[in-house]
């Protein structure tokens, strides 16, 4: 058994509905929250609140220290060359809609293209589609098909000379690794008809998007929470991922904009704070990040952002964390074997790490997730904010169970014993 001393530092764990201790399996969607990041918050209001950027008093000075401590902290988290290429969003849709307006629209012209998968969260195709629309450029897709596996074999016809911007989720909120997405024999036609040595599909992707002259935007929602992220070796050009679903706050998310790019890079928001002078005809704006940071931002939001970096930097081993999940998904797959109706969605079944979707033929996922919030226990049922996924899996909805740090394999037995009553 998989005995999680973690749980003691998570209050909202310990709560009881209809005798029913609290199971939390919709992490994909946001975690819950340590003490550590609730105490910072709070500390700041009681303590340090203060407008930053602004005030010349010591409480605003402190203020401001931390935020851009926390910008630091973030920049080392996921290896950024500069806290400049660091902004503080409202979350990842902010930090998308954030890179369409402020660079994309500059830089993108008519008959340019923008290439992404059928794998997308709504969040990372609505700005592309209302961009594609607004500038007559093409908005592409790498199709999904009915198996779940990325049709890739399609890459050498969909990346071209005109792609300027390619982007993707590193993990689906849907089907988790977009690299277990690709088939073997995929993979291997693909390295052989661009004579590519990477190792899996995202470098490979990025590689040729390089090669190829278009810039790489990476959705990191869904992997940023559970594995490390370097943006150097990754080498992509924007990264977003969001406070919420890594122990964090609702309401900050992350934005990284690789340094070269800065000179390109309009306000995507007028007002305070990313203006430097202002007649009464014209503007001049500040330098990256504050260009992309106008009004007051959530300050709280950002200092228990930094909580949350310190709880996972000091507190949680990734690789442990991964070997973790992977067990609590393979004994969820393994014991889901024995219940009729039920079917996994995605290729290799036994090859999820920390979300598992299935339907169930006989049950809407609407039902399924009512049932067992009956036990306290919280699933994601719906489209998840995917439904191109779901049309090329030719379903409208799916359950899904997300895990995170706190997850044991108590909870699962519990989960499965009433998936089985149930159907
Ligand atoms: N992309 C992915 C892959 C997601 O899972 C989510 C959240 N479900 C988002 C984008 C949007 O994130 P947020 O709601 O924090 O803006």
């Amino acid at each position: 058994m998989i005995f999680n001393h973690r749980r003691n530092d998570f209050p909202s764990l310990s709560h009881k509905y209809n005798g029913h201790q609290l199971i939390y399996l919709d992490n994909a969607a946001t975690t819950q929250k340590p003490y550590a990041v609730i105490k910072a918050m709070n500390d700041f209001y009681v303590t340090s609140n203060a407008p930053i950027h602004r005030g010349i008093y010591r409480l605003a000075e402190e203020a401001t220290y931390s935020y851009e401590m926390v910008r630091q902290q973030t920049a080392n988290f996921i290896n950024a060359v500069s806290p400049s290429e660091i902004v503080f969003t409202h979350g990842v849709t902010h930090g998308i809609n954030i890179v369409a307006a402020s660079w994309a629209y500059h830089m993108l012209h008519e008959g340019d293209e923008i290439l992404i998968t059928q794998l997308e969260h709504h969040s990372n195709i609505l700005p592309w589609q209302d961009l594609a629309k607004k500038k007559g450029i093409l908005l592409k897709w790498i199709p999904l098909r009915k198996d779940g596996t990325l049709d890739v074999t399609t890459l050498p016809q969909l990346l071209t000379n005109r792609t300027k911007l390619v982007a993707f989720t590193m993990h689906s909120n849907v089907l988790g690794d977009i690299n277990s997405l690709v088939s073997h024999s995929d993979y291997q036609f693909l390295t052989k008809s661009y004579h590519s040595s990477q190792q899996d599909f995202i470098s490979l992707l990025i590689e040729q998007s390089h090669k190829k002259g278009a810039r790489v935007l990476l959705d990191a929602a869904q992997a940023a929470p559970h594995e490390k992220i370097d943006v150097q070796q990754l080498t992509c050009d924007f990264l977003v991922f969001s406070a919420h679903k890594m122990l964090g706050p609702t309401g900050c998310g992350i934005l990284y904009i690789k340094q070269e790019l800065h000179p390109h890079i309009k306000p995507a928001s007028l007002g305070g704070g990313m203006v430097y002078n202002v007649t009464q005809q014209e503007y001049s704006s500040r330098n990256m990040p504050s260009l992309l940071e106008a009004g007051t931002p959530h300050t709280a939001g950002v200092i228990g952002l930094g909580a949350a970096l310190t709880y996972l930097t000091e507190k949680i081993n990734f690789i442990e964390l991964q070997e973790q999940e992977t067990a609590l998904c393979n004994l969820f797959l393994m014991q889901a074997q024995s219940i009729p109706n039920i079917q996994i969605l995605g290729p290799n079944a036994f090859n999820k790490k920390h979300l598992i979707s299935f339907s169930i033929k006989t049950i809407h996922s609407h039902d399924v997730a009512a049932y067992l919030d009956n036990y306290n226990i919280c699933v994601r049922a719906g489209n998840h904010c995917a439904q191109p996924l779901h049309q090329a899996l030719e379903i409208t909805n799916s359950v899904r169970i997300s895990l995170y740090i706190y997850n044991t394999d108590r909870e699962l037995k519990k989960l499965i014993k009433l998936l089985s009553k149930l159907i």
